[in-house]
């Protein structure tokens, strides 16, 4: 019998410092944090998933994650005591520097991670969950290494279908598309204000009104590779889509709730 060892995939915890807080648009704001040891952090995708953490709504101080067991011991914890945790997008690693940017939409003061960042300032403290060492030798190797686009090296014609959580993500995915990939994009973003350019991508269509379902419905598609994240709903009604009517085969789509509308979700 022949044993396959997977590499190591190693995610720790460390503080980080907001060293820069930019609005890109009225619902998008870019944080960059710095701190030592997000020099050797990596990433093994544009959509590389991180966790924020946030000091526990009960007022106590964030007390850093360590040890094997530490999200067994996160979750027996009541909510009020333990610290706050959000995924969120690396969009842009700067080792050199130690730096990490991270976009955060604003959607209001309802949750946690958004009412931070609406307050951000430089010189404020958060706790950053990042990879170490990720396995890029396999797709599932990939996926463990916390990234979602996984996209066969036969592809060559793509749908990307994005809300405003997800488009961090896109923005990096279309940043490295190889040449000879034809990526077919569909993103919402609250407002029209919020529409930017995007590198890379020769058919986008921005959605302000209306649904990201009626977007991808009005096109004749023919992908061969799918990539869906956003709302709950949103991505299992777009993949429904794709299977049933576009007759893609659900082990060519994947999709990914980033957010699920009236509940929190890390
Ligand atoms: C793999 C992955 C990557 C992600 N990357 C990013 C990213 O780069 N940037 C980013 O901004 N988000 C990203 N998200 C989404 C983010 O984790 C959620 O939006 C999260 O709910 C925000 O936490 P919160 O504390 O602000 O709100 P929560 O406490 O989780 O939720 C409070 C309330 O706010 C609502 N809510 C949450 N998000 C939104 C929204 N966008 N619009 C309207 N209402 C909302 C919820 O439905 C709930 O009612 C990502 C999620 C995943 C799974």
């Amino acid at each position: 019998m022949t044993t396959v060892l997977e590499r190591p995939i190693v995610f720790d915890s460390l503080m980080a410092t907001v060293a820069a807080v930019d609005d890109l648009s009225p619902h998008l704001r870019r944080v960059t944090f710095v701190a030592p040891r997000i020099a050797e952090s990596v990433t093994a995708g544009p959509d590389q998933r991180i966790k924020v953490l946030l000091a526990p709504p009960n007022g106590t101080k964030l007390d850093l994650p360590s040890g094997p067991e530490w999200y067994a011991e996160w979750c027996a914890q009541p909510a009020d005591e333990r610290f706050v945790m959000r995924t969120y997008t690396v969009r842009a690693l700067r080792p050199e520097v130690a730096e990490l940017d991270v976009e955060f939409v604003l959607h209001g003061i309802n949750g946690p991670a958004s009412a931070w960042v609406s307050e951000a300032q430089l010189g404020d403290e958060v706790g950053l969950l990042l990879p170490f060492a990720v396995d890029t030798t396999s797709t599932k190797g990939l996926l463990h290494s916390g990234v979602d686009y996984v996209p066969p090296a036969t592809s060559v014609e793509r749908v990307l279908v994005a809300d405003e959580t997800a488009l961090p993500a896109l923005a990096g995915i279309l940043e490295q598309l190889p040449a000879g990939v034809r990526a077919t994009v569909f993103v919402a973003v609250p407002d029209a204000a919020d529409i930017r350019p995007l590198q890379g991508a020769a058919d986008v269509t921005w959605v302000t009104e209306g649904s990201l379902l009626d977007a991808v419905k009005s096109k004749t598609l023919a992908p061969d590779y799918a990539w869906v994240a956003g709302e709950s709903s949103m991505i299992k009604a777009v993949r429904r889509h794709l299977v049933d009517v576009v007759g893609m085969p659900k082990a060519s789509i994947s999709f990914q709730g980033y957010w699920k509308r009236g509940e929190a979700h890390c």
